[in-house]
């Protein structure tokens, strides 16, 4: 190894003496983007609002607008003198100012981007040619949002074929040796352009209707005698592509075609396995193949995704453990040398000198490798490289500016980057010894986790140890569990299965569980799959007057005694039964799926949902439940506690069927009152399932009681008991304003006056800015559209479009509902199931007509299943804010379409309606996002994402106006409202002798005392 390290050391020396004897600054531009580069370089603040303004210059379109965004991303920043200046300029004349900076940062561009069109690339490749620098060429677009995108983008890339094989027909292998092994026509293909709907849950489904399309293309390459190569995106899509490669290459048709290349990126900690498994599907298939060895383009989202799913992070946290990993790769790669032909895609001369020496050591020529380099990136290390006798690629994007923008701003990140080699090398001067160091060398051993993760997890640690974050949030220290990674097969396997398994459990029949005994009664209530109606998922005894009079008794008997059961019991128990949630996560996912038509992803969000409310329900009822001192005086303790409300009675909804039941059952029994659950009709098994979780958990009887029925029988007669003194709904408007007053009056006997918690519902919008990303606007408003049915409360309704932006939106978003999967939610990938029941359905058609009557049906969909309470996603255009279809909650896959003429007027519309419970707003003007995070009325506001998806602790959930009480599910006031606030103060002097020691926080008050 040392000989090896010797080698590489001569070999990076001999590139950088290439190097030096041409130097370049890093931009191999001179003037504007040099000076912002070094900027960006010194000041991460000035580097972030850059990066943002070059993301939306492009949709800027007059130059007013352009000023206006340069004003907002740079004014007040105190960014020094240069750039003061400039920004006091632009205001003075933006008609001059605009223009310029457009063409300016189009210059940045450009330096990237290697031609706008097929035409336009040939010259650049041409000038390539001349320096003995070959191709491969990447087509740069806009995100695919519908299908319609991702059949234009085969039909570019098609042409792309077309042209380049005619233009350098004659063209010739610059090396003239083993050409054979590369073709001079080399096209990178992104597979994620040529569908739009692909969901790592189901590969199979991509590859059905990716392999379509790539056979045309990988048809005519090899006639016409290219190569393609599959680059490598996010980790989401990488087993999709790998599985992809292998089939379709595995195809008779193209089993012996050696012109094919895939991506291997060394920064997974599973990129050898996966190599190594190419490697062996290569043997057997028997023909060669190709792979670009790169260090993956994807860090910052991969980590920054896995953060907030709290998913093992795919990536490795330190450079030098990539760099390493290349290495290691690069000698699996050369080492097999026999099947598969290596190209190194990478500008470290460390990691080139490194590929140079291993392939020396193993006598492989020069001429079978190449290496691989991005196009305006990196000049001088290419030319060293074919000084030296190298086989060299250049990676040449195609597209406009608009899409461009993205790419550009990567490039710049990577130019720009702390950890970066060419940052080192070319504007920090970094010395060729520390260049070339071996990259093991510099791993540090205690470097595994980023910064974020591993205060999250000792604070949570710390938390439940000791109390000893007692005044922190809790919202700060609770770390969420993990939502379950489809991505990986064995989820997938375990999902399969759990369906499998839930499925023979079909028609099983649930008891009511009453002061700890099941209870069975006459009637049993079917609970029916609305994929498929005739299917029974199961039947749920249902509870009468009589019953539920049971219920209040043993809640009230039990009360005395919990309320008086130390809290740590009490948080522990919730601890529990989140525990065997999650032993029991598939099983409880796959119910939903079945009994609620929940897609996979939904159905697993909600289950880890009632994880969290139990986990972070226990943490905050830590925190609440021990006394705490109110002001620290001489000779006087006052301490104020919490005492809980007594008997209450949670009803909830069938949306978030264990979420919502849970969250608010177990806030209920953490509190210390006695609680009776009352599920939805339609997903009693649901509730049924958190029954035995909680029984298997330890719940004292009494404690928590289940009691299905229906509302308007044992609902109605529970609000209005005497001895229930708290109700906890989520549901609709209607019943909800109904309890809200049947609460408010005081019967005989009844000993508490009724607390209410009531989430209602909500016609939540969306507003899309004139500057905002369209593809992402589109995205982000498809997924709370639609997601499931649209039957999240949070579910968006009202897409509030400026003008301006008007019909680039509608141009796109109509196509992209039309691509959306819509079917039986059993089957991975689905994002569109069935309504919950019939009632529903004719409800939402009923409205469609509403629709059809008031405003323009501008998209339904067809081709739905023959069975099941389906509705077609259905968008109406022309609507107006006093329309019945903009007012009132559908509760379906309906999405109503504005447009108004400014920000103001749709802030009035958005906020012009009875209901404040989510809101969006899609928009890269900072003025604006301020604006409407001050302006905009919902209980939620969402800021360039979704508006459904509340994590518990971080976006504690709920609303006001009609929506709701404004109480926050999952938030750090939420137990609150379980509890009554007590304060106890005691004069601990005695005869004038004063104690000096009062603790902030004391035992609580229990007597008897626990043993
Ligand atoms: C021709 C070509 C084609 C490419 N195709 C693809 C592709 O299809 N898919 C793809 O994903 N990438 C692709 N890339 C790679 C990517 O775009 C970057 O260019 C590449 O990762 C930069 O690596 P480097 O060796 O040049 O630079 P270096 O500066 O040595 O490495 C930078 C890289 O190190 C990794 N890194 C940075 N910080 C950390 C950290 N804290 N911990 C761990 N790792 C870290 C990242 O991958 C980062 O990009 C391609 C690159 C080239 C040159």
């Amino acid at each position: 190894m040392k000989a090896l390290q010797g080698e590489i050391e001569q070999r990076g020396r001999r590139i950088f003496e290439l190097v030096d004897k041409h130097p370049e600054p890093l931009f191999s531009k001179a003037g504007f983007y040099q000076r912002l580069m070094a900027l960006s370089m010194r000041d991460e603040r000035f580097k972030v609002q850059l990066f943002r303004f070059v993301d939306v210059l492009p949709s800027l379109r007059r130059s007013g607008e352009i000023v206006g965004h340069l004003n907002e991303y740079f004014s007040d920043d105190g960014f020094g003198p240069l750039v003061d200046a400039g920004v006091r300029l632009a205001r003075i004349v933006p008609w001059v100012s605009g223009p310029i900076l457009r063409w300016n940062v189009s210059g940045m561009a450009r330096q990237f981007i290697a031609g706008k069109n097929p035409d336009d690339v040939i010259a650049t490749l041409r000038k390539r040619r001349a320096q003995k620098i070959g191709f491969t060429v990447d087509l740069l677009g806009e995100a695919v949002v519908s299908e319609a995108d991702a059949h234009e983008y085969a039909a570019r890339y098609s042409d792309l074929l077309e042209k380049l094989a005619r233009e350098t027909k004659i063209w010739t292998d610059p090396l003239g040796k083993n050409s054979e092994l590369f073709p001079v026509v080399n096209l990178s293909v992104k597979i994620s352009a040529l569908y739009s709907q692909m969901n790592p849950a189901d590969p199979a489904d991509a590859i059905a209707h990716l392999a379509p399309k790539l056979r045309v293309l990988l048809r005519r390459a090899r006639e016409v005698g290219a190569f393609i190569n599959f680059d490598m995106e996010s980790y989401a899509h990488k087993n999709t592509t790998l599985e992809l490669f292998k089939s379709i290459f595995a195809e008779a048709e193209f089993k012996d075609w050696p012109h094919a290349g895939i991506v291997i990126q060394a920064y997974l900690r599973d990129s050898e396995a996966d190599l190594r498994d190419l490697i062996d599907w290569g043997r057997k298939r028997g023909t060669r193949f190709a792979v670009r060895l790169v260090k993956g383009a994807y860090w910052d989202y991969e980590t920054t995704k896995s953060l907030q799913n709290g998913w093992d992070c795919p990536v490795y946290f330190q450079k030098p453990e990539s760099d390493a990993n290349f290495e290691m790769l690069t000698r699996v790669l050369l080492e097999n040398e026999s099947i598969v032909t290596a190209a190194f895609g990478s500008h470290n001369v460390r990691s080139i000198a490194h590929a140079q020496a291993f392939a020396d050591e193993l006598g492989i020529d020069a001429s079978r490798f190449e290496f691989q380099l991005l196009y305006g990136m990196a000049g001088p290390i290419k030319r060293a490289l074919v000084e030296m006798g190298y086989r060299v690629r250049e990676y040449c994007p195609v597209g406009e500016l608009l899409p461009g923008m993205a790419y550009l701003v990567r490039r710049l990140l990577e130019n720009t980057s702390n950890e970066g080699f060419l940052r080192a090398k070319f504007a920090e001067n970094v010395s060729a010894n520390e260049l070339l160091r071996d990259p093991r060398e510099l791993i540090k051993p205690d470097g595994a986790n980023p910064a974020p993760l591993a205060s999250a997890v000792t604070m949570q640690d710390q938390d439940r140890k000791n109390y000893a974050s007692l005044d922190s949030a809790p919202s700060d220290v609770y770390r969420n569990s993990p939502l379950v990674n489809f991505v990986y097969k064995d989820s997938q396997d375990k999902m399969r299965s759990a369906l499998r398994e839930v499925r023979k459990r079909f028609g099983e029949k649930y008891p009511l569980v009453i002061g700890g005994e099941k209870v069975w009664t006459d009637e049993l209530t079917p609970s029916v799959n609305p994929s498929v109606p005739d299917e029974i998922v199961g039947y749920g005894s249902e509870a009468g007057i009589a019953e539920a009079e049971r219920a209040v008794k043993a809640a009230r008997e039990a009360f005395d005694k919990w309320s008086r059961t130390p809290v740590e019991e009490r948080a522990r128990l919730l601890e529990r039964a989140a525990d065997i949630m999650e032993r029991r996560r598939y099983e409880l996912s796959a119910v939903e799926v079945f009994e609620v038509g929940k897609p996979w992803n939904e159905a697993d969000a909600d289950i880890r949902e009632a994880i969290d409310f139990c986990r972070f329900y226990a943490q905050q009822m830590r925190r609440l439940g021990r006394p705490k001192l109110t002001q620290r005086v001489p000779g006087e303790d006052s301490y104020h506690h919490y005492w809980p409300r007594g008997v209450a009675f949670v009803i909830a909804p069938w949306n978030f069927p264990m979420a919502i039941l849970c969250g608010m059952a177990s806030a209920g029994v953490v509190t210390g009152n006695t609680v009776i659950m009352k599920p939805s009709e339609q997903s009693i098994v649901c509730g049924a399932m958190l029954m035995q979780v909680f029984e298997e958990a330890g719940v004292p009887p009494g404690v928590l009681n289940f009691l299905s029925g229906h509302g308007s029988v044992i609902g109605a007669h529970l609000v209005d008991h005497k001895d229930v003194d708290l109700i906890a709904f989520t549901g609709s408007r209607e019943v909800g304003l109904k309890i809200w007053e049947s609460a408010g009056i005081t019967r005989p006997g009844q000993r508490e006056l009724k607390r209410v918690i009531c989430e209602m519902g909500g016609k939540n919008a969306i507003i899309v800015d004139s500057d905002a990303d369209v593809g992402e606007a589109i995205g982000y408003s498809i997924y709370s559209a639609f997601g499931f049915q649209g039957q999240k409360c949070s579910a968006l309704s009202r897409l509030i479009l400026l003008e301006e932006n008007y019909d680039r939106v509608m141009e796109r978003l109509i196509p992209a509902a039309a691509s959306l999967r819509v079917g039986n939610p059993e089957e991975s990938g689905i994002m569109v199931g069935p309504v919950i029941d019939e009632a529903a359905y004719r409800r939402i058609l009923d409205y469609i007509e509403i629709g059809k009557s008031e405003a323009t049906l501008a998209y339904q969909a067809k081709d739905l299943p023959p069975k099941g309470y389906f509705i077609p996603p259905t968008i109406f255009t022309d609507v107006k804010p006093n329309m019945r279809i903009a007012r009132e909650e559908i509760f379906g896959p309906v999405l109503s379409v504005l447009k108004v003429r400014d920000l103001d007027e749709a802030l009035e519309v958005a906020n012009g309606t009875d209901y404040a419970l989510t809101g969006g707003f899609i928009s890269r003007s900072p003025d604006n996002i301020e604006r409407v995070k001050a302006q905009l009325e919902a209980g939620n506001v969402y800021i360039n994402r979704s508006c459904t998806g509340a994590i518990v602790g971080r976006h504690p959930f709920g609303g006001f106006k009609m929506s709701g009480s404004g109480t926050k599910a999952g938030g750090e006031d939420y137990l609150l409202n379980f509890l009554i606030p007590r304060v106890v103060t005691e004069n601990t002097t005695r005869h004038g002798f004063a104690p000096e020691q009062t603790p902030e926080y004391r035992d609580e008050f229990l007597w008897p005392k626990p043993q």
